[in-house]
């Protein structure tokens, strides 16, 4: 009896344990939903539901191919144990998962279970991370060429397997996860991946790239994918063939801008996993070691003000409101939140990243941990931005529009007053953002000034630097809008 394990591969279209599994005998597809893992810290309930979305619709999925998922609550290893004495396993097989701590111990603890009974692992690249990269050099090259594969079809059939009940997929109630209510939540499964994928390949890419940064205009304009491919409700080669396909056929200038830098954020999907994959101690510590002494503080009533959307800069605000509300927000607001929880409000990196962790119904510690380094400014090869709480809410929302929906008690305001109502008589911001962004600076510049910084600054770009154009240029970039520290 072969053993399917899906874990964040969430399909069966493109999804090679499956293939290679059917292609020897019989199968059984299993799923674990795991009280261990949603009771990690960067767990909450709008990703646990998101995540059973999928979870049904894979049941139904491979029941219509003949053998349905077998869906249990429990952790791995025990449930492995249980069905091996049932059954029998021959050989297990699954995708390699770049997760967090707590899935890579238990992926250890599935391997030295499997080792003891004598039972082959086959684990399979989900998308383009490389397991024990030597180099950086070739990286992107060797990306187009495994996304450039046909992907592969769903096996025509799968023998059913007598006298396993299939077991009811759970709801979050069930698992008595805490409550989460995220009523904008997006919803989970491949059917909502395929639909988000044409409409934006169709219609809503169109100003992609001019209206990603605001969150006026972002959550239509960008692709809204980032749920689907965190589940592996759709891989990554489908969605990169399927912007293939619609730039060969593309005859329409106004795309062409658009297209391109979507491809560009797909490359980034993978460059930033692969850090967490070749250091998977990204998660808990900073990247460059001269930040790791630094003296954050977790102070109650900033870390509050934070996390409720209180902050008094009402474009902060409104866009924690609006996260906290839907399970997500744009590109350019997400950076911003974690550089204002880091520079302005002095707090812990790893806490505030654990919260916009939770907020996130698309939560993928690849590419969320490197990405709270760099928005915190802790890896030593980016440059350093401090964000401008007024001059991002003048730029990304000048009518205050965005505000005033997600900051009622500042509706009646005008547009020329809303974005600093304290200097028109209205309540103060936690702190003075001129005066706390400064102080950030020069606490970050005095580190920088340590003697070996640039060498091993060095050494963090050979080992986790982009390689060519098209994936993100770590240094160098003023941006004029941002009080930008740029060190090179
Ligand atoms: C502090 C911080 C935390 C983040 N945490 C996550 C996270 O947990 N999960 C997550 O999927 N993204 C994360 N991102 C990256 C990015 O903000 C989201 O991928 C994007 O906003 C998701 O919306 P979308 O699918 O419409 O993106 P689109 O702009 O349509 O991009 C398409 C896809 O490209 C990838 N992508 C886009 N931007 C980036 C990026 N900057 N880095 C890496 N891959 C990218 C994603 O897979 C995304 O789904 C984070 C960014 C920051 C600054």
């Amino acid at each position: 009896m072969q053993v399917v394990w899906f874990k964040r591969d969430m399909r069966v279209v493109d999804h090679r344990p499956l293939v290679e599994a059917a292609a020897i005998g019989p199968v059984l597809p299993v799923y674990w939903v795991e009280p261990g893992l949603w009771a990690e810290p960067d767990a909450s309930g709008r990703q646990c539901a998101a995540i059973l979305d999928a979870v049904a619709e894979l049941q139904a999925d491979l029941a219509q191919l003949g053998q349905p998922l077998i869906v249990r609550v429990g952790e791995a290893v025990p449930l492995f144990q249980r069905l091996h004495r049932k059954l029998l396993i021959t050989a297990l097989f699954s995708h390699e998962e770049t997760g967090n701590g707590w899935t890579y111990a238990r992926d250890l603890a599935v391997g030295r279970w499997c080792r003891e009974h004598a039972i082959p692992w086959h684990e399979y690249r989900p998308f383009g991370v490389v397991r024990r990269l030597k180099s950086r050099d070739g990286w992107a090259k060797r990306w187009d060429a495994e996304m450039a594969t046909t992907p592969l079809p769903a096996p025509r059939a799968l023998a059913p397997v007598p006298g396993i009940e299939p077991g009811r997929v759970p709801t979050v109630e069930d698992l008595g996860l805490a409550p989460d209510p995220c009523p904008g939540r997006q919803r989970g499964g491949r059917r909502a991946g395929l639909q988000q994928l044409a409409s934006f390949l169709d219609v809503r890419g169109r100003d992609y790239r001019r209206q990603m940064s605001s969150p006026l205009t972002a959550a239509v304009a960008c692709s809204r994918l980032s749920v689907p491919l965190a589940h592996g409700a759709l891989s990554m080669r489908e969605v990169v063939q399927a912007l293939a396909a619609r730039r060969a056929e593309s005859r329409d200038g106004a795309w062409a801008g658009s297209l391109t830098s979507f491809d560009g954020r797909l490359h980034w999907h993978c460059h930033f996993i692969q850090k967490l994959e070749d250091d998977p101690l990204i998660e808990v510590r900073a990247l460059h070691p001269a930040y790791r002494s630094l003296d954050q503080v977790a102070d109650p009533a900033r870390l509050a003000a934070w996390s409720t959307g209180q902050t008094g800069w009402p474009f902060v605000d409104a866009c924690l409101r609006s996260l906290i509300a839907t399970g997500w927000i744009n590109f350019r607001m997400r950076a911003m939140l974690q550089a204002i929880a880091s520079y302005h409000l002095w707090l812990p990196w790893r806490l505030t990243g654990l919260q916009l962790a939770r907020w996130f119904t698309d939560y993928e510690p690849g590419i969320h941990w490197p990405q709270v380094q760099m928005q915190s400014g802790l890896t030593g090869i980016n440059t350093i931005r401090i964000y401008n709480p007024v001059k991002q809410g003048l730029d990304q929302d000048p009518t205050g529009a965005f505000i005033r929906r997600w900051v009622p008690e500042l509706a009646g305001w005008s547009a020329e007053r809303l974005h600093e109502p304290w200097r028109f008589g209205g309540p103060a911001p936690i702190v003075d953002h001129l005066d706390a962004a400064r102080l950030a600076r020069d606490r970050i510049w005095a580190i920088r000034q340590g003697g070996d910084f640039s060498d091993v600054a060095d050494a963090i770009q050979a080992k986790h630097g982009s390689r060519r154009a098209g994936v993100p240029v770590m240094t160098r970039r003023r941006v004029s809008n941002q009080l930008v520290l740029s060190f090179d």
